[in-house]
C-alpha cells in the first residue's frame, strides 16, 4: 500500500483506531469490528511491544499479538499498524505483515535508535509514521524523517501527539501547534496526523483536540479505541469505546482546505488589514527599542543596572489590569510582555556594554 496516497484520496479525516495496547486475541477482533462496522475507519492500530515510563506497568504481548493484528486486519479488510523501537520489532512485524509501522515518540527522541530502525527498514518501502519526539524540538522530529528518506524510504507520514511537560494542568502532553505547524512548512510533502488520545490522556478532551487539529489542516486523527476502556492494560482514561468514538467523530465539523473565488476578495481585504496594523505594530516596536537604547546609554551614564525589578513589576501589573478592556488574555499579554522586556533588555545590553559585544 502507499499510505501517503490514500491519506490524500480518502476523505478527510483519514482515521486510524484501535486500542492502545492488544491485549488477548478477543479483544483485539471485537474491538477492531466494531470500529469496521462503524465504517469511518481507514486503518487499525494496536501496540504490541509498550514503551511505559515505569517498568511495573504492562509492556504489551509481544510477538503472538501480531497475528491477533493481521487477522483482525483481515476480518475487516483494513490496513494494520504497530509502533516498532528496534530491529527485532521490524523483524518479527514485517514477518506477520504488519502493513504500517510507527514511531513511537520516545524512539523518535535518540538518533541511534532511528538510524537503526531506517536501516533495518532499507529496501522494504514499507510506509512509516513518524511521532513528534517527546520534547519539543522540531529539527529532532525532521531529523528521524531524513534518516528514513536517506534509506529510500519515501511513504512517510508524521504523527504528532503532544510534547511531554511535569504535571500541566489540563493536558498530558502539551500540543504546542506550532511544531507541527513548523514541519508542514518545512516538509510540505508529508501528511499529519494528529493523535488527540496521547495528548489529551483524557477522554473527554478528544473532541475538543480533534477539531481544533481539522481546523489547523491536519490529515488525519489516531485515536485509542478499547472494548471496555476504564478497564484497559494501559491508557484506560484516555481510551473510547468504539460508539463513543463514532458520536465524537460525527460532532467534528469539517472546513474546506480551500478558499473559494467568492470568498477571496473579502478575505483579501482582511488579509489586507491585518498586513497593515502588523507593520503599524513593528514600526511601533522598533521605535521603542530604540528609546529602549537611549535609556541604556542614561543608565550607563549614571551607573545603575539595566533590570530595575520594581519598575518592570509596576508596567507588567498595569498591562494585566487592561487585559480585560483589551480583549487579550492575561497569558498572552504576560508571554508578550515579556517578549518586548527580553528584546529591551538585548538592546540594553548593547550600548551598555559595547566592548563586551
Ligand atoms: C501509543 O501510540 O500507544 C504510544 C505509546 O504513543 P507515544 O509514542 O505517542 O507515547
Ligand atoms: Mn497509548
Amino acid at each position: 500500500m502507499n499510505l501517503q496516497d490514500d491519506i490524500r484520496d480518502k476523505k478527510r479525516p483519514f482515521l486510524i483506531t484501535g486500542p492502545c495496547s492488544a491485549e488477548t486475541e478477543e479483544q483485539v477482533m471485537s474491538v477492531c469490528q466494531a470500529i469496521a462496522a462503524n465504517g469511518n475507519a481507514h486503518m487499525l492500530r494496536a501496540g504490541i511491544w509498550k514503551p511505559r515510563t515505569r517498568p511495573d506497568s504492562f509492556e504489551g504481548v509481544g510477538e503472538p499479538g501480531l497475528g491477533w493484528l493481521v487477522n483482525a486486519g483481515k476480518a475487516t479488510g483494513l490496513p494494520v499498524a504497530t509502533e516498532v523501537a528496534n530491529a527485532k520489532h521490524v523483524e518479527s512485524a514485517l514477518k506477520a505483515g504488519i502493513d504500517v509501522l510507527w514511531i513511537g515518540a520516545r524512539t523518535t527522541v535518540n538518533p541511534f535508535a532511528v538510524q537503526d530502525l531506517a536501516d533495518a527498514l532499507k529496501g522494504t518501502g514499507i510506509p512509516v509514521m513518524i511521532k513528534n519526539p517527546v520534547n519539543p524540538d522540531l529539527s529532532l522530529w525532521m531529523g528521524a524523517f531524513e534518516r528514513f528518506m536517506k534509506a529510500g524510504l519515501s511513504d512517510l507520514t508524521a504523527i504528532h501527539r503532544g510534547f511531554s511537560v511535569y504535571k500541566h494542568p489540563k493536558y498530558r502532553n502539551v500540543p504546542n501547534w506550532e511544531l507541527p505547524i513548523g514541519l508542514k512548512e518545512h516538509m510540505p510533502e508529508i501528511p499529519i496526523i494528529c493523535d488527540p488520545s496521547h495528548i489529551t490522556g483524557r477522554r473527554d478532551l478528544l473532541l475538543e483536540i480533534s477539531q481544533k487539529s481539522m481546523d489547523l489542516n491536519f490529515d488525519g486523527l489516531m485515536i485509542e479505541a478499547h472494548p471496555n476502556p476504564d478497564n484497559a492494560w494501559s491508557d484506560a482514561a484516555q481510551q473510547v469505546t468504539p460508539e463513543a468514538l463514532k458520536a465524537l467523530l460525527s460532532k467534528l465539523v469539517l472546513r474546506s482546505r480551500e478558499i473559494g473565488d467568492s470568498l477571496t476578495s473579502g478575505l483579501e481585504e482582511m488579509r489586507m488589514k491585518i498586513g497593515i496594523l502588523d507593520d503599524r505594530l513593528f514600526e511601533i516596536l522598533s521605535a521603542r527599542m530604540k528609546i529602549s537604547e537611549e535609556l541604556g546609554i542614561f543608565k550607563r551614564q549614571h551607573n545603575v543596572t539595566i533590570l530595575q525589578e520594581e519598575h518592570w513589576k509596576k508596567l507588567l501589573a498595569a498591562r494585566l489590569e487592561k487585559a480585560g478592556e483589551m480583549y487579550l488574555t492575561p497569558k498572552f499579554i504576560r508571554s508578550i510582555m515579556d517578549d518586548i522586556h527580553q528584546e529591551s533588555i538585548r538592546h540594553q545590553t548593547r550600548v551598555m556594554n559595547p566592548d563586551l559585544l
